[in-house]
């Protein structure tokens, strides 16, 4: 049910999603009445009424119009409505059959509506689709609330899981129960009218002080530009950035004067080219300050009411802290398990901040300068000795890089030679763009697995990033295959030039199918714990780990081919984009633990603890305190967000807060099993069936950590990732731990 409704609130909840996070909320709080109870379920019409009758179920997009999504979105929460209706006014004792697989089969006109909009209003949108999906959205969060929260619905899931002890069931129905009594019970099933009442209440000033911060934090990162009166100052820009500025300064009515707008992040993009030390350091200041300081744009009241707020709500519900509420369905399930994960990173990576900040001292002095590198010096010196260290020139990557043999020389061919898969393309489906390309599936005995989407190009309708998720889920209560789609945004190439694809976006096509892959071995008898449907710190650790492939020596040799003389891509030039990746990661992997901490303390507090941050000044001294008794180099390396500036965690009631840390968790996961796959004889099918059996195949059926360990032996190490990300001590260490089969790691952050 869960999968169900969330498809239905908001896709993105569904999609495994590979760009950073924005801050979404997957559940708003509207809280309007329940829809108008039918007893009979009202007869469906027009095109999502009925099952695709093309292979798979795919969606016949030749039969779909834009003007099709208004009703049928209407048509299919009153049928919805009626079905939950059916379920609640049955006569019979509620049974795991009568309530919870009926409430799972419910809504499937709803979540097939919803499964095609949220695809293409992500990759392929238009202002009508926009308008439907502003229209939509409080509909479908009040349509999903008057479902969790209705008493007498709960009564009867209750019932059944109160009485599971005495039940039969399969390990995945008891997944099922669980996951839907929890979310009711998360929703605030469990709570009295009272507390309900005061639940609203929370929720809605959530919705204003988060929405307020948001709107603080656009504002104040506008006005926090730096201006310059002259060109002087910003020595080392090209001229195309010195006109842009010129002309941005004039927009803001300092016409004569020179603007360089804020990115999001506490680093900016232009330092590392300013060559006058002093502008760079006004310049970081800007952003380092932004909405830190007294005046209009100053959110650090927000952030100790916002944290406030959270914690009341969580102790309404019984727990110490908001970061104990909402982790309750993640793989770490507790916040300390979090923060000790991340905790036990920070002496190494102390110590590399330390390290990489006496080569960028040295780098100074060899240049003559008589300063100590400060956080507006560091990426100028740190691209110097990047420069000098690991000279490679990306464009002399990319001719090995095609994109039609990267996708089915390098990442169908690893499918096959991990998994047995093969891959024949289709040209009968209709597709929503003419760039998109389909693909059967192939299972190792030959059977059909699933349909696959590939929709690669940049376009003014798809946003950005990567991403992977499902027009059809897996169900063998469905009686449905996997149809699934990738959908990148690489930069297309001319009419009738050669399609190259840069390194970068070599790996996204690795990461997207491993998402693919996850989704594509489902092998569920409920759609809503099937696949990908696992949780948020889980969900990005299969994906990192089809990144390794990419690099692979014989997968390489098959795909990575010069596209005018057919060579394959020397040795050295991947080992170079290896090594460099390796560079600067006290700052680059450092700013993210930074936030990932701070993400955590904040709400670890309770609601007492939340309470005595009353002053501006008791925010600040909060931060600094978080991060230093740490031991972390603040001073030198501040986290990639501040509090003040920090949306994913505080611009919207829930969004990213307590979830930063999962980039970091995935990717610990995922070195760990790249290990196992070095250790084992890396590329082989008997590996590779291993994998699937063990956690491709499951689903969200059991706890993560069993899972981990079916497949691993153990429990998960952070000794890998600390090695992958050259965190262990000096270069050579690093290097050495790193190629113990001759195989080269991949090495990007997550997407
Ligand atoms: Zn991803």
């Amino acid at each position: 049910m869960k999968a169900q409704l969330m498809a239905a609130v908001a896709a993105s909840a569904l999609l495994a999603g590979c760009s950073q996070a924005n801050g979404g909320d997957e559940m708003a709080s509207a809280n309007t009445a329940a829809l108008p109870a039918e007893n009979a379920v009202p007869e469906a019409t027009g095109y999502f009424a009925a099952e695709s009758t093309l292979p798979f179920e795919a969606p016949d997009f030749s039969k779909i119009s834009d003007d099709d999504y208004r009703p049928a979105f209407e048509q299919a929460m009153a049928i919805h409505s009626a079905e939950i209706d059916q379920i609640k006014n049955n006569p019979d004792a509620p049974t795991f059959e009568n309530t919870i697989v009926a409430l799972e089969q419910s809504g499937a006109i709803l979540g097939r509506v919803a499964r095609v909009f949220f695809a293409l209003t992500g990759s392929n949108t238009n202002d009508t689709l926009n308008a439907v999906q502003t229209e939509m959205g409080p509909k479908l969060s009040a349509h999903s609330d008057a479902i969790t929260l209705d008493p007498v619905l709960f009564a009867r899931v209750k019932a059944v899981y109160d009485n599971r002890a005495a039940m039969s069931m399969t390990v995945e129905d008891a997944a099922l129960l669980e996951d839907t009594y929890e979310g009711m019970v998360q929703a605030g099933a469990m709570l009295t009218a009272e507390q309900k009442d005061q639940v609203r209440a929370i929720n809605t000033k959530l919705s204003e002080v988060t929405n307020e911060f948001g709107n603080r934090v656009r504002e104040g990162t506008v006005a926090s530009a730096l201006i310059v009166d002259s060109e002087e100052e910003l020595a080392g820009l090209s001229p195309a950035a010195i006109e842009a500025a010129a002309k941005l300064a004039a927009e803001k009515g300092m016409e004569g004067k020179y603007a360089i707008a804020l990115q999001n992040t506490t680093q900016q993009p232009s330092l590392p080219a300013l060559e006058n030390r002093a502008t760079r350091e006004k310049l970081f200041r800007l952003s380092v300050d932004r909405n830190d300081q007294p005046g209009e744009y100053d959110t650090r009241m927000l952030i100790a009411e916002i944290a406030q707020l959270r914690a009341q709500k969580a102790a309404l519900f019984g727990k110490p802290d908001w970061a104990s509420y909402v982790m309750y369905d993640r793989m770490a399930k507790q916040p300390q398990t979090a923060l000790d994960f991340m905790e036990q990173m920070v002496p190494a990576l102390a110590a590399t901040q330390r390290r990489e900040a006496a080569l960028l001292n040295e780098k100074i002095a060899a240049e003559g300068g008589d300063f100590e590198v400060k956080p507006w010096d560091w990426y100028r010196y740190a691209e110097k000795v990047k420069a000098e260290k690991y000279a490679f020139d990306e464009s002399a990557v990319e001719p090995y890089f095609q994109l039609d043999k990267v996708l089915e020389d390098g990442v169908f061919f690893a499918a096959e030679k991990l998994y047995g898969l093969t891959f024949q393309k289709r040209t009968d489906l209709p597709v929503y763009h003419p760039d998109v390309s389909t693909y059967t599936v192939f299972d190792r005995d030959g059977s059909e697995l699933g349909i696959f989407y590939f929709d690669p190009f940049q376009r003014p309708s798809k946003r950005g990033g990567a991403w992977m998720s499902n027009f059809v889920d897996q169900s063998y209560l469905n009686g449905t295959k996997p149809v699934i789609y990738n959908v990148l945004n690489i930069p297309k190439a001319a009419e009738g030039e050669v399609q190259l694809v840069s390194f970068d976006n070599v790996n996204t096509l690795f990461h997207e199918f491993g998402h693919a892959l996850h989704g594509f071995f489902a092998d569920q008898k409920y759609a809503s714990i099937s696949g990908t449907a696992t949780a948020r710190d889980f969900v990005e650790y299969p994906s990192q780990v089809n990144e390794v492939w990419a690099t692979h020596p014989e997968i390489l040799s098959n795909y990575a081919k010069h596209y005018e003389t057919g060579e394959t891509i020397p040795a050295e030039l991947i080992e170079k984009i290896e090594r460099a990746a390796k560079f600067n990661q006290g700052y680059d992997f450092g700013e993210v633990v930074e936030a990932a901490l701070l993400d955590m303390k904040w709400h670890a507090l309770s609601a007492e603890e939340a309470a005595a941050i009353k002053t501006p000044e008791d925010v600040d001294a909060f931060e600094r305190n978080s991060l230093e008794e740490l031991g972390l180099e603040i001073g030198l390396v501040p986290p990639r967000y501040r509090s003040s500036y920090f949306n994913h965690i505080f611009s919207s009631p829930t969004g990213y807060s307590s979830g930063y840390y999962s980039y970091l968790w995935t990717e610990m996961l995922d070195r760990d099993s790249r290990q196992w796959f070095m250790d084992n004889g890396g590329l082989t099918r008997e590996n590779g069936d291993h994998y699937r059996a063990t956690v491709l195949s499951r689903g969200g059926t059991m706890d993560y950590f069993k899972m981990f360990e079916n497949f691993a032996g153990r429990q998960p190490d952070v000794t890998p990732m600390l090695v992958a990300r050259g965190l262990t001590g000096d270069d050579s260490a690093a290097d050495a731990a790193t190629t113990s089969d001759g195989k080269l790691p991949a090495n990007t952050v997550s997407k």
